[in-house]
């Protein structure tokens, strides 16, 4: 055997050593070969409105100090509470800082066994603007668990709903729609899932047995947007069509009153940048800024860097569990388009800034 060939046996070996290990996905971290410019936008290039943030939990003054060093000028505070509390959040924060906080309510499904629940919402809903709401949030539930005193599925479309929104409309309430959600959500949790590992930990996120499909849902949805053209509606998290922009481009298309949030989706946005860009560019008018992530300074220069630069291959901001198991882009819009995403569309909807 010539010298060579024992090389070439040894090498031989040593490979296939490694590659019958089969190894963990859990265990497999790959760090990144590239070379690639690196860009830190530590202020946004404009005034930044958060229209979509949680921020029940969180200090005025400490978010106000994130705000601040970040350029973010102002940001919407989703309540995820209900009734008297949702009252209080609202009052703490807008007496903070009027100017920089705003709220949306949170639609409260207790007493939908009531004969009077229509009215008992409309009441509701007077006194959350009473306390200065802007919006008011559907939350997934409507459509996927909430039924009626028969026990049957509450359709998204369901009439008996319809003198809330008209009430909304009278009251020039922007209605704000999370229907249906990631469409890995509503597949089968398997090998092929590309949310594979965010949803074995979580299992109770994933709506593949559930009776209705996504498409049903989001059908629901749109046909409450046209049935209410007076009413400004917003889609949360790319109105769950970031995985298909051709078809979210079909829906903005048919529905003039539907405006967009990115809040959560820039795994989704920044994985399609040349599609995600023409939108941005298509779109500029109907697309607002939101993160969906409690205030922090890196989370907010992450957004930063995706919409600013032209930075390849880096990972997309997210607090908890990674979504899937890419990076993501940056977008390089130009000013006019910036400008629009980041403060001019939401200021149409937040009537004290004006
Ligand atoms: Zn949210």
């Amino acid at each position: 055997m010539s010298a060579v060939n024992a090389t070439e046996d040894k090498f031989v070996a040593l490979v296939n050593a490694t590659t019958s290990v089969d190894l963990r996905l859990s265990d497999f971290h790959p760090r990144s070969c590239l070379r690639t410019p690196v860009h830190h936008i530590e202020r946004a290039r404009f005034p930044v409105i958060d229209y979509h943030n949680h921020l029940d939990s969180t200090d005025p003054y400490e978010v106000l100090a994130i705000m601040d060093q970040t350029n973010v000028e102002h940001c919407v505070n989703i309540t995820m509470q209900t009734d008297r509390t949702a009252l209080e959040i609202m009052d703490r924060f807008h007496n903070a800082a009027p100017t920089r906080f705003s709220s949306i309510g949170w639609m409260d499904w207790s007493g939908i066994d009531r004969a009077d629940f229509v009215q008992l919402t409309i009441d509701r809903l007077e006194r959350m603007v009473e306390h200065g709401a802007v919006g008011i949030k559907f939350w997934k539930d409507l459509g996927l668990t909430h039924r009626d005193a028969q026990g049957n599925l509450l359709r998204i479309d369901d009439e008996r709903f319809t003198p809330i929104f008209e009430a909304c409309g009278k009251l020039g309430l922007p209605v704000m729609f999370h229907t249906a959600d990631p469409s890995a959500f509503f597949e089968p949790i398997d090998p092929t899932n590309e949310r594979f590992e965010e949803l074995a930990a979580h299992p109770d996120w994933g709506f593949s047995t559930a009776s209705v499909t996504k498409r049903q849902l989001l059908d629901q949805r749109n046909r409450v947007i046209a049935r209410h053209p007076e009413i400004t509606f917003v889609g949360a998290h790319c109105a769950e069509s970031g995985e298909d922009l051709a078809y979210l481009a079909e829906q903005l298309d048919a529905l003039p009153n539907l405006l967009i949030d990115i809040s959560a989706r820039t795994p989704e946005l920044g994985r399609q940048p040349y599609s995600a860009r023409r939108f941005f560019l298509k779109y500029a008018d109907r697309i607002l800024f939101g993160t969906d992530l409690l205030p922090e300074l890196d989370m907010y220069r992450q957004y930063f860097r995706f919409l600013e630069t032209d930075d390849e291959y880096f990972e997309y901001p997210s607090h908890a569990s990674r979504q899937g198991r890419w990076n993501i882009y940056g977008l390089y819009l130009p000013d006019d388009v910036l400008l629009k995403v980041y403060r001019e569309n939401a200021l149409k909807l937040l009537p004290k800034l004006r």
